[in-house]
């Protein structure tokens, strides 16, 4: 790939985080090239290739299952790339005096770390910024003056936290001192832009320690006002839950088993929910309705900070209801609720409010032994309840129940 640009005359480098990963010797995810070469002339030079994008064109090119990502160099003009903003008021597209040189590609960039530059020519590598000093030296810093770069843009902040966690970096001072202070400027990223960054970081494998430094550096409550508050005010339950659910993801990414933003969003928000719930539920609502109307309003709350696909949404709610109904267990119920595609995500959930602290050790045990129950012991189980909704009956407390 790097060949055939050179082959046709063109400058081009491995850069960024595939870069950083090698480096310090871990295994990128993926590679990023930057060029000389204008997107048309990349496109021009691979067939199996696309640009995309509208302000800033990007040519990527598949290599079987991989894509990579080509960029021409381009200069600093195009600032925050929040969709929109390169967008003039006549709605012409900012497109000119985009692209730069090599070095003002560099400076453009986020961290010194993030801005090496890896010619495969002859394995040199460019560092215009005084990466290599601070990759050697774990040090997180700011290309450029830290006040002006998160100004430009704030995702930056949460890109900062990210790398801090996976790559167990400390920052650079006056970053540090500047996340402290400009944290209020997430509430001006665009929610979409937001939802994008959320999942990158927590469904990397670092989410526990990425939800620590959010808090310690007081971001958390810009990203989850609800869940955020309740944290701030010392709530240790909640901390206790969002923790050990961020810890959960974690294992199961390690592992290689899928996780869904459906589940870390619930998961996020239940500290919310649940005590919004309660609410509802001493004022007279039932179990069910209350978890369902507490479970609107705080997504509804949360949308303009963040915004939640509609097809998670549905999945989230779905979740916080199946509280409510993994407690009732009499008759067929638990038969039919154990083949409900939300099960498995429900009775997870359930487990994990039982450790962060809530009484649940009955009913999770119960449900752990059903599912490797057999259908006979199923029903026995069932019947062993009694026809209370709740509480287990002894054994001879029988009513039929159960008619549903
Ligand atoms: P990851 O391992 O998570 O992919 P990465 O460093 O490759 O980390 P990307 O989001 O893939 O991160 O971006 C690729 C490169 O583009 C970064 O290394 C950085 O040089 C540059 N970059 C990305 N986002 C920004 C930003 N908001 N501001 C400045 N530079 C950025
Ligand atoms: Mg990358």
């Amino acid at each position: 790939m790097l060949y055939r640009l050179k082959k046709a005359g063109y400058e081009s480098y491995l850069v960024g985080g595939g870069v950083r990963d090698l480096l310090l010797g871990g295994q990128p995810k993926d590679f990023d090239i930057a060029t000389d070469a204008l997107p048309e002339q990349v496109k021009a030079l691979f067939g199996n290739s696309l640009i995309i994008g509208r302000r800033f064109r990007l040519v990527h090119v598949r290599f079987g299952r991989e894509i990579i990502e080509v960029a021409t160099f381009r200069s600093h003009h195009e600032q925050a790339e929040n969709e929109g903003q390169g967008v003039m008021e006549d709605g012409r597209i900012l497109r000119d005096n985009v692209y730069g040189t090599l070095e003002e590609d560099a400076v453009r960039r986020d961290f010194t770390i993030n801005a090496l530059y890896y010619n495969i020519a002859d394995f040199s590598v460019l560092d215009y910024t005084g990466g290599m000093t601070d990759l050697k030296a774990r040090t997180l810093r700011m290309i450029g003056e830290a006040e002006v770069r998160l100004q430009e843009d704030p995702v930056r902040m949460l890109r900062a936290i990210r790398f801090a966690a996976k790559l167990q970096f400390k920052f650079e001072a006056s970053l540090q001192a500047q996340i402290e202070l400009q944290g209020q400027r997430l509430d001006l990223v665009p929610p979409a832009r937001l939802f994008d960054e959320i999942l990158k970081l927590f469904m990397s494998g670092y989410a526990e320690s990425t939800f620590q430094l959010l808090t310690t550096h007081h971001l958390f409550p810009h990203l989850f006002a609800q869940t955020g508050e309740l944290i701030t005010a010392g709530d240790d339950y909640a901390r206790q839950f969002v923790r050990l659910a961020l810890r959960n993801t974690d294992t199961r990414i390690l592992a290689d088993k899928p996780v869904t933003p459906a589940f870390l969003f619930a998961a996020l928000l239940w500290p919310a929910v649940r005590q919004r719930s309660e609410l509802l539920l001493a004022s007279g609502l039932g179990h069910l309705q209350s978890l369902l109307d507490a479970g609107r309003d705080v997504i509804n709350q949360q949308l303009p900070q963040i915004s939640i696909p509609k097809r998670f949404r549905q999945m989230m709610i779905d979740i916080w209801v199946f509280q409510a109904r993994l407690t009732q267990r009499q008759g067929k119920r638990p038969i039919r609720l154990i083949s409900h595609p939300r099960f498995r995500a429900g009775y997870d959930f359930l487990l994990l409010r039982n450790e962060a602290g809530e009484e649940l050790h009955e009913l999770c045990d119960w449900w752990t032994r059903f599912q490797e129950a057999g259908e006979g012991e199923q029903h026995q189980m069932c019947k062993a309840l009694g026809g209370g909704p709740k509480r287990r009956r002894k054994k001879g407390a029988d009513h039929t129940d159960g008619q549903d």
